[in-house]
């Protein structure tokens, strides 16, 4: 398995609006179907987000409901669900959709901080110490996001007291304003920290997201991509679908003598529950 590449899609995040690209998908038909197409392109998993009737960011059960249905009607693409959705939403809210829909996977915001300069993400040990065993409860694998070092260590805690399960796994979020930078050197030393035996993938936000994408395949790491991400294909172009990051990623993948890894061989690498 040590040619095979994890490449999740997160096509739609918390934040993006229509204005800022008109091609980000918002609602549940338009975002089962972009997953869809990334799944036809490459991918093996889907972090999903879900928006309100707004289209603001939103943990409302029912969209993800949607989402899930529509998306596991098309494929058995790995389906990790946000337990974050965008700030200050309750508990209960954020723990829902996994609960009730048992995806494979679901992130674990190990950690709180400042965000984007004008508000906090809070993920409080109460939060935490719940989360860990309630995804083990419901076969959900938590992926352990970090967007700066001290959430390693927390990760590292967790894992002694029993909330967190082993082999963890990780995903790097770099370039997030309050959080580390999308440099080469943190993802070096990021990777430095987590266990012998865990499994881990990274990406960039914004401008960072080629050079971690480069960083992690030549690391030995996974993969994500996606409009929760970065909206722009090339500088100043935006993509006009979150299948070109998938295609451009398959392409570069193939390129260092690796492939994408299937959805089956993505459970087998994470140990992962069939719930399809
Ligand atoms: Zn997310």
């Amino acid at each position: 398995m040590d040619d095979k590449v994890i490449l999740t899609v997160a096509t739609t995040g918390a934040w993006p609006s229509k204005e800022d690209t008109p091609y980000v998908p918002l609602q549940p038909e338009e975002i089962a179907e972009e997953i869809f197409a990334c799944y036809q392109a490459g991918a093996s998993v889907a972090h999903v987000h879900v928006r309100d009737d707004d289209n603001k960011a939103s943990m409302k059960y029912e969209k993800f409901e949607q989402v899930v249905k529509l998306v596991r009607d098309r494929c058995d693409i790995v389906l990790n669900l946000t337990t974050s959705g965008g700030l200050g939403f309750s508990d209960e809210e954020r723990m829902k959709p996994f609960i009730e829909l048992k995806p494979e996977m679901a992130s674990y915001d190990c950690g709180s901080m400042n965000w984007a300069h004008n508000s906090v993400f809070i993920n409080s040990p109460s939060f935490l110490e719940k989360l860990g065993p309630a995804m083990r409860e419901n076969g959900v694998k938590p992926e352990i996001e970090v967007f700066d070092a001290g959430m390693i260590y927390n990760a590292l805690y967790y894992l002694k007291k029993g909330i967190l399960d082993s082999p963890p796994h990780f995903q790097f979020v770099l370039g997030a304003p309050g959080g580390m930078a999308a440099t080469v050197e943190n993802l070096v030393f990021l990777k430095s920290l987590i266990p012998q035996e865990a499994t881990w993938s990274a990406l960039g936000i914004g401008r960072g997201h080629l050079p971690i994408l480069y960083t992690a395949l030549a690391l030995g790491g996974h993969i994500r991509v996606g409009m929760e991400d970065n909206i722009y294909y090339s500088k100043g172009v935006l993509a006009k679908s979150n299948v070109e990051f998938v295609e451009r990623s398959k392409r570069i993948v193939a390129e260092i003598g690796k492939k994408l890894a299937t959805p089956d061989e993505t459970r087998n690498i994470l140990g992962l529950r069939k719930s399809n």
